[in-house]
């Protein structure tokens, strides 16, 4: 069993500190190469994405046999919309992104996109189809271009450019010694979280699937940094399909959809307003939020 603990500092009070996170979903991806748990059905067909509708319907999963972690969870995103999801570490966020990306397989229930059953397509086309811009992106010991056009192998330099502008990241490299020949990683340049969040955005954007999964950095960016990630994610998600697990309520505002979810359940659900009018859980986070903020 693969885990990757990181320590992530955070912000609201009704969170534990030190938290394990999932998120460096290319790394588990790599590490999950040489050790699947799951496999194609023998000539399973590729995912074909129409709208981009991703739905959970009923799903149960556990790690373990003897200890469920979701239960019975059921939600839509339509396509193009967007679906966030907070609360408490160890709820279970991450874990919808793994399911998602079919790290695992639900023990009960299902996910379909556009009504396939993701257990049915082949992962190739599965993992093509959904981007991924997790908490905290490791860098391979590779140029600063190899690491944006891994989004899109062989895309070509004007791309790979293009995806760093979009992604406010082409300055920073364009002022490096080599420009985009840099290497970056553990043995080469160092990049703050905010830049390698910003290397992973251009990643996605190069890469430009319809289905889009953000895991929000909670190691504290600072805010000015922290808002331009989040105008450059926005951007991104422009008539994407997108999976969002949050930490900062302000990035939640807009969504189609919020899902508060503790202990594997889903507690509440709705849109902002209608959430903060229900006077629970989420209306209880919003105003320690606010009221740390100021
Ligand atoms: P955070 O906000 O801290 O990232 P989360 O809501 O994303 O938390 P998950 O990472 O989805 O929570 O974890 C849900 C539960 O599953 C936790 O109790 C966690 O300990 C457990 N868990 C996560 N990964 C594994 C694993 N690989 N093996 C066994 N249990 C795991």
């Amino acid at each position: 069993m693969i885990q990757l603990y990181i320590p992530l500092g955070f912000l609201g009070v009704l969170y534990r500190e030190i938290k394990q996170s999932l998120t460096d979903l290319d790394k588990m991806f790599r590490l999950m190469d040489r050790e699947r748990e799951v496999d194609d059905v023998p000539g399973a067909p590729d995912l074909q994405v129409r709208e981009g509708v991703v739905r959970f319907e009923s799903v149960d999963f556990g790690y373990e046999a003897a200890r469920p972690i979701l239960r019975g969870l059921s939600f839509e995103i339509p396509a193009g919309r967007k679906v966030a999801v907070v609360g408490p570490s160890g709820a279970g966020k991450s874990t919808l992104a793994r399911l998602l990306f079919r790290f695992y397989d639900v023990d009960a229930g299902r996910i379909t996109i556009d009504g396939q059953d993701i257990r049915q397509v082949s992962q190739a086309s599965l993992r093509r189809a959904i981007g991924i811009v997790p908490q905290d992106t490791v860098l391979f010991n590779d140029t600063i271009e190899y690491n944006i056009a891994y989004g899109r192998p062989g895309a070509s330099r004007e791309e790979v450019v293009a995806a760093a502008q979009a992604a406010h990241i082409h300055d920073f490299i364009s002022a490096t010694p080599k420009g985009y020949d840099t290497m970056v990683g553990e043995r080469g340049l160092k990049l703050s979280g905010g830049e390698k969040q910003r290397v992973a955005i251009a990643r996605t954007l190069l890469k430009n699937p319809p289905i889009l999964i953000f895991d929000e950095a909670t190691s504290a960016l600072d805010s000015a940094n922290e808002r331009a990630i989040q105008a450059e994610l926005q951007s991104a998600a422009r008539n994407k399909t997108a999976l969002v697990i949050a930490h900062r309520l302000s990035t939640v505002v807009d969504a189609h959809e919020i899902l508060v979810m503790e202990a594997g359940r889903i507690v509440e659900r709705g849109t902002h307003a209608q959430l903060l009018a229900q006077g629970g859980a989420y209306a209880r986070m919003w105003a320690l939020q606010q009221s740390g903020q100021e």
